[in-house]
């Protein structure tokens, strides 16, 4: 059966994410030839319109709110719910970033339907839609599907190809107004604590330290690293622990899940709670000095060495590519 399905479309820093680009390839599975409505929400949003279609949008729709100009729970839950109650889509599909993660389940609550949290993957199996996820910290997949109701989902960044721009599509453009009353709190202030620009759950490019960097000059060669590869630097516990770098930064259970091309783990021993924020990663290198860290039992490729020696070395020959 044909679906409308919706699409939260995420803007950082005045630009949609890539998540919400792979969101629109989910919700065009949901979509089965359906419609695919991508929402933007924000104070001047409707110059994003035409690269949502261009990624796969039927039609977009425009919330422009001052309330909306960055985000906050209450401000994002009314509008949404609001437009769901107008536009009635069959199906719902945001990115798993803290976005997602903080306003899905309070929409589903609302709307008191289920959620399908964090799908790696989205398949048509004949008249079935097929979510998988991971449980267990990504020790296992479970696959589910949605018997009635809204088909509401949240989709892992990274993992979803996202279609091709297509600059010659069209599609229609909707505005909606929405009434945003009653906000319990306002963002005063952003403090951005991430070194580089690219985002940990978007890149496609991870070096990571962990206590083996020693203290937080040691993560500058992990950094050259990941400049001369396009990357972004990310941390164990252990070394946000000892303080080397920034929460912000940390992988793993407690910390951001990743899903790199590839993902180099420098001086990680691979503890359990690490290796469920990173073992999905396509590629792992794992470059230790102790032969029998666990790190290099999950590693496509391992380095028994100094990465003080190593990492540098690694640089130099990629930049001589
Ligand atoms: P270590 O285990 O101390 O390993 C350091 C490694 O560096 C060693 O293998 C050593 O051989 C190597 N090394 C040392 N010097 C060098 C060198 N010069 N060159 C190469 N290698 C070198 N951890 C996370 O990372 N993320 C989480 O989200 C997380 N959540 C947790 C949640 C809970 C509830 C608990 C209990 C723990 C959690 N942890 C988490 C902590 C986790 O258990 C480990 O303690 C932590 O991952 C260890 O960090 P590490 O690998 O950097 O340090």
């Amino acid at each position: 059966m044909e679906k409308k399905v919706l699409v939260l479309a995420e803007i950082r820093e005045g630009e949609i994410r890539n998540v919400s680009f792979e969101a629109i390839a989910a919700a065009k599975k949901v979509a089965n030839g359906g419609e695919v409505v991508g929402l933007l929400l924000g104070e001047r949003v409707s110059h994003l319109t035409k690269e949502l279609i261009q990624h796969g949008a039927d039609r977009v729709i425009t919330v422009e709110d001052r309330n909306l100009n960055v985000y906050t729970t209450d401000a994002y839950l009314q509008a949404i719910i609001q437009v769901i109650d107008y536009e009635k889509p069959e199906g719902f599909i945001l990115g798993h970033t803290a976005i997602g993660k903080d306003v899905s389940p309070r929409i589903a609550a609302k709307l008191k339907t289920g959620l399908i949290s964090d799908a790696v993957s989205v398949e048509v199996v004949g008249e079935e839609v097929l979510f998988t996820r991971p449980i267990y910290s990504g020790k296992a997949f479970e696959k589910k599907i949605v018997q009635e109701g809204i088909v509401f989902a949240t989709i892992r960044p990274n993992n979803i190809q996202p279609l091709d721009k297509e600059p010659s599509r069209t599609g229609h453009v909707t505005s909606i107004a929405v009434d945003i009353k009653d906000l319990r709190t306002i963002v005063k202030d952003i403090v951005r604590k991430t070194t580089s620009g690219i985002d940990l759950s978007e890149a496609k490019v991870i070096v990571s330290g962990g206590r083996g960097v020693k203290n937080a000059e040691g993560f500058k060669p992990l950094q050259e690293l990941a400049n001369v590869l396009g990357g972004a630097v990310g941390a164990s516990r252990g070394a946000c622990d000892a303080d080397y770098c920034d929460y912000s930064m940390q992988i793993g259970q407690t910390g951001k899940v990743v899903t790199p091309d590839l993902y180099i783990a420098c001086g990680i021993s691979g503890a359990i709670q690490h290796v469920a924020g990173m073992s999905n990663s396509k590629v792992i290198i794992a470059i230790n000095k102790d032969p029998e860290a666990p790190i290099f039992s999950i590693a496509d490729y391992g380095i028994v060495g100094d990465l003080f020696e190593v990492v540098p070395m690694l640089t130099e020959e990629i930049k001589n590519l």
